[in-house]
């Protein structure tokens, strides 16, 4: 265990980053990932199980388990780098709202530990799909990517 929130006057006991997880993997390049957008300190990429239409994940390069132990620098490359998405993720997909999420821990809900957050397109009158969900179409998920992508830059 480690120390984390350090500067808060707290102390928050957990687990060490692990940089075996599947996203660190994907910061690698070891396995592929439908990417949206890159910079020096973020990766943009669709969920391969998505809850909803559009649903994509931003996650920050520098390691951090989740939002326990992120340095506030990345945190704030993190959010900006989700706000900014979801303006495209909502143009792309003509979505009617966005809903983030960023689940930290088992007991929090959080599955891959390298710190993410959620963007889910919404439509008026669906429900989310629930946790896990069915491994998306991938040529739905390219062409979402794309069409993000897309947005993001006009
Ligand atoms: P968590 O519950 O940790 O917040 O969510 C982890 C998310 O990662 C899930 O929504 C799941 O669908 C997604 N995921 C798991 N494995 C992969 C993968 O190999 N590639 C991508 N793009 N997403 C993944």
């Amino acid at each position: 265990m480690i120390a984390a929130g350090a500067g808060l006057g707290q102390t928050c006991w957990m687990t060490p980053y692990d940089d075996t997880n599947i996203f660190a993997r994907i910061l690698r390049g070891e396995i592929p990932c439908f990417k949206i957008h890159e910079s020096a300190q973020v990766l943009s990429f669709m969920d391969i199980m998505p809850r909803a239409p559009g649903h994509c994940l931003v996650i920050p390069k520098a390691p951090a388990r989740n939002l326990l132990d992120v340095s506030p620098e990345a945190l704030q490359h993190v959010m900006e780098a989700a706000r900014r998405i979801a303006i495209a993720a909502k143009t792309a997909l003509k979505a009617d709202g966005i809903t983030l999420q960023q689940f930290s821990e088992s007991a929090g809900g959080q599955e891959v530990f390298h710190l993410h957050v959620h963007i889910l397109p919404r439509f008026e009158g669906q429900r989310l799909l629930s946790h896990p969900a069915p491994r998306g179409d991938m040529a739905v998920l390219a062409e979402q990517a794309r069409a993000i992508s897309a947005a993001l830059a006009a």
